[in-house]
């Protein structure tokens, strides 16, 4: 039934990658659902690492080192260091452009789904760019007994744990937005893309309402797992899954998951409580990461039957 969504749930790294693999076999059906609890005001503007992030790699817009606009430069950056700022979040100019722009969008009043959907239109994008709520949402993380705003965990404690507690601020209030819900139970196949199960996509999950959707929809939920040859690719997925009580392989993946799921993708030979498709997952280049969403979508068709 070509026409019917294909849903993603996306973080900011290996749910993006898998998201721009997914835009070359789904095309305008792709519905990226990104997580926005890392949002963080700075410099006067609104930023939204994880759509931005999709949004960039839909758009065969991201740099190199993996965030951000190619070829930006960061003149305001260096201009605010000179005044003595202290930038310890970096932005480059146009990155800023998108991101003060949808802080005016919001100070008028506009919702995050209407700031992103005129990025993607700005940018070309084909497919869908949403966020798991309108609402404030944001994740702090405790270590050694302080607790931190997730960006400065990330940035000025370098993402080191042990993580001792992990909060979503303001959760219990934020709402689905009906665009989600829409293409959710519209969909003919919902994927959990390879992104940190705690604090990527347990946030997207912990939305009041997400979780039931997710699961009163007809078509079947599968996760991508974000363990490649029995690592992480990058950033501190390990000192989530320890503080979740879960293994560093496919069924902590899976447990994190719980009923929710019908079924893994994974490059591991393991026992796994639903199906499993076993396959390479790294996605290198873009014949990696169409391939990775070609096998999981036909994977999750499959199972649909
Ligand atoms: P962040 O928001 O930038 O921290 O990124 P995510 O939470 O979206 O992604 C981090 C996870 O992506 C890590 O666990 C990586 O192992 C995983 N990842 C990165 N690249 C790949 C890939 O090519 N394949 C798979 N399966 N996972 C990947």
């Amino acid at each position: 039934v070509s026409g019917a969504p294909v849903v993603v749930l996306a973080g900011g790294t290996g749910g993006a990658k898998l998201a721009r693999g997914m835009l070359d076999v789904a095309g305008d059906d792709l519905v990226v659902v990104a997580n926005t609890a890392d949002d963080v005001e700075v410099h006067g503007a609104h930023v939204s690492p994880d759509p931005d992030l999709v949004t960039y790699w839909l758009a065969d817009r991201i740099d190199e080192r993996g965030w951000g606009l190619r070829d930006d430069t960061f003149a305001v950056m260096d201009g605010l260091r000179e005044l003595g700022e202290d930038v310890w979040f970096n932005l480059g100019d146009r990155d800023l452009a998108v991101c003060l722009q949808r802080a005016e969008r919001l100070a008028a009043g506009r919702r995050l789904t209407d700031s992103l959907r005129e990025l993607g239109r700005a940018f070309g994008v084909r497919g869908h760019v949403l966020p798991m709520t309108d609402d404030p949402v944001r994740t702090r993380v405790k270590a050694e007994g302080t607790w931190w705003p997730f960006q400065e965990f990330m940035i000025r404690r370098r993402g080191q744990g042990p993580v001792e507690d992990v909060a979503f601020d303001g959760i219990e209030h934020a709402a689905v937005p009906p665009e989600v819900l829409e293409a959710v139970a519209g969909a003919r196949a919902l994927v959990i893309g390879p992104s940190n199960p705690v604090i990527s996509i347990g946030p997207i999950l912990a939305v009041p309402g997400m979780r039931e959707a997710l699961a009163a929809a007809a078509a079947p939920v599968v996760a991508v797992s974000p363990i490649v040859d029995g690592a992480v690719l990058k950033g501190p997925t390990e000192a989530f899954l320890a503080w979740a009580g879960q293994t560093m392989d496919a069924p902590g993946i899976a447990a994190t998951y719980g009923s929710l799921l019908d079924g893994v993708v994974t490059d591991e030979d393991v026992e796994l409580p639903v199906p499993a498709l076993r396959t390479d997952t790294l996605m290198a280049d873009a014949e990696g990461r169409a391939r990775v969403a070609r096998e999981t979508l036909d994977f999750a068709l499959a199972l649909a039957r």
